[in-house]
């Protein structure tokens, strides 16, 4: 704790995930070493982010690279660009991906990174003018057999373009050493669709475990952006009906469900127009915006948070209990917060956490590196059911390891558990490093 004081959000995940590893301690106490040191990032780097805006004021913000764990392959994971990014955040989110990467049993150790910067008003020019200056230390400390960055929170396609082309420029190779690429140069089929597809995917094993479908369900759905829309599309596509999305302005209640034009307004507006998600109601004579609020008091049969970290608190998932809900599938990395997540074991609710439903974008991030290897590309068809099936194994693999340690359905332990014991034995295997 007093190594780590001051950074709340990091310490949340490290209890979270401690508490579920008790009952394997108990039985190995050599773990007990093993979680010791997976909790001390191997190397972390913070740097000056210096750019200058469209009005040529100087401007400066701060960049992150928390190289987590190496231990099953190059380090691995998204860059986030938002102005709540602080040392807390990406420490949390690179703790988080070392077990997901883990549960995916590909080859990817674990990192995480971003800035301060907020892209929100800003241009094309200076968000070009960021990626570039945050690239040109970036670089130094990255490839594609040491550590492999993607997209989070605000670095989508274009974001990764312009990193990818300053990257190329300053190491003067052409490389596998982002994933999230555009098609056309080296990136993979089903990646933007990969985390909120793999999400469904998840759900609907952990659904036919329950002997249960998607058909007719009303799904609660907050964010709107790479991974809220693809959560969307595949819920319609599984006959599920989902009812809601959000920004960080408040949310859209459809009653009667999105519908797919209405979806691809929704992807024009946040992903080409960079507009805001109450625009909407240009579009839908049907839809309320309910300013600064979330959706967690819209009844419905599955929630899906889709947005950022700590956005179901105690009191929301109270909300969801009273309307019935009957699980929670987290697209988002630690959006439950601890009290909320006591609430949905009190109630036996269905529970995906993060680190095994979002798993699906690093997931064929993974494959998109294996393609990049072999300078090739894969169908569409063929990385969609190669997800699939990652996500199925993932679900089970999660339900057995719970079971295994007398834990009954507590897949969010068994993910834990899982992720967890993959990591702990290649550490051991590889001595103290
Ligand atoms: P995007 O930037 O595409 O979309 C983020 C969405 O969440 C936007 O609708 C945004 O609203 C909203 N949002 C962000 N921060 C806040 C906040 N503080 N309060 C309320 N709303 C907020 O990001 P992604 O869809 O890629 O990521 C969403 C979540 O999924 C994150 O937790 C991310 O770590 C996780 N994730 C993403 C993966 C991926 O492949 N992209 C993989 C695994 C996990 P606004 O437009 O107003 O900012």
């Amino acid at each position: 704790y007093k190594r780590n004081f001051g950074q709340p959000e990091f310490l949340e995940a490290v209890y979270e995930v401690l508490g579920s590893l008790i009952p394997v301690f108990a039985k190995e106490p050599r773990y007990i070493q093993m979680f010791e040191k997976i909790i001390e990032p191997e190397r972390q780097i913070i740097f000056r982010v210096p750019w200058v805006d469209d009005n040529g004021i100087q401007r400066v913000n701060r960049g992150f690279r928390v190289q987590m764990s190496s231990t099953l392959g190059p380090y691995k994971g998204g860059l986030r660009f938002h102005p709540t990014v602080n040392l807390s955040v990406i420490k949390f989110l690179a703790f988080e991906q070392t077990f997901k990467n883990s549960l995916t049993t590909l080859m990817m150790g674990a990192g995480k990174g971003g800035s301060d910067f907020d892209p929100k008003g800003k241009s094309d020019g200076e968000v070009m003018r960021f990626c570039q200056s945050f690239m040109t230390e970036l670089y130094r400390y990255i490839g594609p057999d040491t550590d492999v960055p993607a997209g989070d929170i605000n670095v989508g396609a274009r974001e990764i373009g312009y990193l990818f082309g300053q990257y190329k420029r300053l190491a003067n190779q052409f490389n596998g050493v982002l994933t999230g690429k555009d098609l056309g140069w080296g990136g993979s089929m089903i990646r933007p669709e990969a985390t909120g597809y793999g999400c469904v995917y998840f759900a609907k094993n952990y659904l036919q475990y329950k002997n249960m479908d998607f058909k007719g369900k009303v799904c609660i759905v907050s964010g709107s952006g790479n991974v809220a829309q693809y959560t969307v599309e595949k819920l319609l596509d599984f006959g599920a009906i989902p009812v809601t999305m959000s920004d960080s302005n408040g949310y859209i209640y459809e009653p009667n469900g999105f519908t797919r034009e209405g979806l691809q307004f929704v992807m024009d507006l946040k992903n080409v127009k960079r507009g805001r998600l109450v625009e909407y109601l240009n579009y839908s004579s049907t839809a309320k915006f309910f300013e600064n609020e979330k959706p967690w008091s819209v009844p419905g049969d599955f929630a899906f948070p889709s947005a950022t970290q700590n956005e179901i608190d105690h009191e929301d998932a109270e909300m969801l209990v009273k309307n019935k809900v009957q699980g929670v599938f987290e697209g988002a990395n630690m959006p439950s917060t601890s009290e909320a997540i006591e609430v949905y074991k009190q109630h036996s609710m269905m529970f995906g956490p993060g680190k095994a439903a979002n798993a699906g974008g690093v997931a064929v991030s993974g494959l998109e590196m294996a393609q990049n290897s072999q300078r090739q590309q894969w169908p569409r068809e063929e990385v969609d059911e190669k997800l699939s099936c990652i996500m199925r194994d993932i679900f089970s693999m999660s339900l057995s390891a719970s079971q295994k340690f007398g834990l009954g359905d507590d897949v969010q332990s068994g993910a834990n558990i899982a992720g967890f014991i993959r990591v702990a034995d290649g550490m051991i295997q590889q001595g103290a490093v």
